[in-house]
């Protein structure tokens, strides 16, 4: 049998794998499988539509339900344009802190993973443990869904999830959901002399984002609900991030692309704001057709993200404060995989070594630290499933 890898270990070789989410993973699943199968456990592969991309999931200990999943994703944020002080994709260590492209988020806690299934393996748990690696969870968590419906029949079924995001290995209950949309409007060209002829695309999508100021000034106005009093900031944000449109200043611009996101708070429905902006899209192409019935506005979803919910003793939670130690409540205002375990009837929580104002940052990274820490959690949880 070959020789079992260290957390650090681990993490190096995850690390080395540039699985930016555009980028096929099927290097890294290829690793971490014939890693498993070395140690003895068969893992499962679910691929996506493209066949580039595969979810990896395996199961460890009786084939009976009840089990604990640890969950990431296997893909990264790109490092275009960012200034790196060493290769992103080479795991340095410097000053107590390992650096490198997803050390944070979240190959670290994804090498803790691999490393807790292999505890499991050798040392026997009577409550199982399982791994489920994603894919495409930084383009809007479209991976985890198919992943945990292709779970469902292929292993026993678990009954709480962790989801390792960075959290400073504190347990997070709550976190908002979230909802985007790729906008593109279809206007008319003309000289801009005559614009009342044509219909600017830009000028078209202003209102809409005029809209999404006024949303953001009207909700963070709002008596909060104690629910989401709980969220930094305690309210729903609109946010538009990105832009393109036009080609020339007298030109009425045939074409204005931007995208619209959502992040609203337990209590809210994410698909009301949808509802809600699509009526606006609707008053606003009106309006453009009413000059040139050729233009229009086609709003499509890029992505749902269902928010995490705290769970009234919920037994991830329960687990989770177990092992750490941590009381708190914590909830965090990111989307992340918990949402879907939940919305998918596990108890889940997050809990993942490193801190996420460290994620998609150039020079990010995790410190000794903390994988330390994580590393102490993934002990003390294979104990406990030892124990049953
Ligand atoms: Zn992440």
């Amino acid at each position: 049998m070959t020789r079992r890898l260290s957390p650090v270990e681990l993490m190096t070789q995850l690390v080395s794998f540039p699985t930016v989410s555009r980028d096929s993973n099927l290097p890294l699943v290829d690793w971490v499988e014939a890693y498993l199968r070395e140690h003895g456990i068969a893992a499962h592969r679910h691929y996506d539509e493209t066949g580039q991309k595969a979810a990896l999931f395996a199961h460890v200990g009786p084939k009976v339900a009840g089990g604990v999943v640890l969950s990431g994703h296997t893909d990264v944020v790109p490092v275009d344009g960012q200034a790196w002080s060493s290769d992103p994709f080479t795991v340095t260590e410097r000053e107590g802190r390992y650096y490198g492209r997803g050390c944070a988020d979240m190959k670290g806690f994804d090498a803790l993973a691999i490393w807790a299934l292999v505890e499991a393996q050798r040392r026997g748990v009577a409550r199982p443990l399982q791994l489920a690696l994603s894919y495409d969870e930084e383009v809007g968590c479209l991976g985890a869904p198919p992943m945990i419906a292709a779970m469902q029949g292929t292993v026993p079924r678990a009954d709480l999830a962790i989801i390792g995001e960075p959290t400073t290995m504190q347990a997070v209950t709550g976190h908002k959901g979230g909802l985007g949309y790729n906008v593109h409007v279809r206007g008319y060209e003309v000289h801009s002399s005559l614009m009342h002829r044509g219909v600017n695309a830009i000028m078209a999508a202003a209102p809409l984002i005029d809209w999404a100021n006024r949303m953001n000034a009207a909700n963070r106005a709002m008596a909060r609900t104690d629910l989401a009093a709980m969220f930094e900031p305690p309210w729903t944000t609109l946010h538009v991030g990105q832009i393109e449109g036009g080609t020339a200043h007298n030109i009425t611009a045939a074409d204005c692309r931007f995208g619209m996101d959502f992040r609203v708070v337990a209590g809210e429905d994410p698909e009301a704001w949808g509802a809600r902006f699509l009526e606006e899209v609707a008053r606003v192409e009106a309006d453009m057709q009413a000059v040139r019935p050729e233009t229009g506005i086609d709003a499509t979803r890029r992505f749902t993200v269902p928010g995490l919910r705290p769970e009234e003793g919920g037994a991830a939670e329960a687990l989770v404060r177990q092992v750490t130690g941590d009381n708190a409540s914590h909830v965090v205002s990111y989307g992340t995989e918990a949402g879907q375990f939940q919305q998918a009837g596990y108890s889940a929580a997050i809990c993942g070594p490193g801190d996420i104002a460290q994620a998609h940052q150039p020079d990010e990274f995790i410190t000794v630290e903390q994988l330390k820490a994580g590393h102490r959690f993934m002990h003390d949880l294979v104990e406990r499933l030892a124990a049953g």
